[in-house]
């Protein structure tokens, strides 16, 4: 985030503490923005069918972050011991506003199922080609692993690694980290794509009504 950046050299007070900067130790770990982060995207792919639930999705977020969890998903563990400093949330929460902003929440919203199921599709024929027959195994293999990914995004692998009791390495993790940022790139692109297909549908069904109505006056 680039807030830790701008808040580097300022200080701050809590519980008679002084701290410099919202980053590091007892505030925002890497990890835990690397966390907040694979969360915001869970909520952006989880509510793409409507703005009020990714709202509140990404908020459930923030309070995780504050230690309410009422309006966690399901990938709180409830066991969130780091629970952020005030002065840190307090930093961050603008962040949040932006984030659930009416603009960039429509934006990330298709307003129906097609598209999530298309996408959930495209996940399991990339896993085995339609064109290839693939035993039953394989087939259920790719649905799980398409569930992880659409769900979790691509780091969900790793906790099912860690159940599995085969741990993950910053190899692993970075690279899984890199698919990710690839995926939710592309799917910005082509949701911005979809948007202008969509306008000129628009624009194309304005202009025929025009001419119907035209041709009805001609009677
Ligand atoms: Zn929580």
């Amino acid at each position: 985030m680039d807030k830790v950046a701008q808040c580097k050299g300022q200080k701050f007070q809590e519980n008679g503490k002084a701290y410099t900067g919202i980053g590091g130790a007892g505030r925002l770990t890497s990890k835990a923005i690397k966390r907040i982060q694979g969360h915001y995207g869970g909520a952006i792919r989880k509510n793409c069918h409507s703005v009020e639930a990714m709202r509140k999705s990404i908020w459930s977020i923030f309070h995780h972050r504050g230690g309410r969890h009422d309006l966690c998903g399901d990938w709180c563990k409830k066991d969130n011991k780091n629970v952020l400093p005030q002065f840190v949330l307090d930093e961050i929460e603008p962040i949040f506003q932006d984030l659930s902003s009416d603009a960039l929440v429509s934006k990330c919203t298709h307003g129906g199922t097609q598209n999530t199921n298309e996408s959930f599709h495209n996940l399991i024929w990339n896993r085995c080609p339609k064109n290839i027959f693939v035993g039953r195994q394989r087939l259920e293999i790719a649905v799980l692993d398409a569930a992880v990914v659409f769900n979790d995004g691509e780091l969900g692998r790793c906790d099912i690694f860690k159940k599995l009791n085969l741990s993950c390495g910053k190899h692993m993790v970075s690279g899984l980290q890199k698919l990710d940022s690839k995926r939710i790139k592309k799917s910005a692109a082509r949701s911005n794509a979809d948007k202008k297909v969509q306008r000129q549908r628009q624009q194309h069904t304005q202009n025929n009504t025009t001419d119907e109505t035209y041709e009805a006056g001609a009677f």
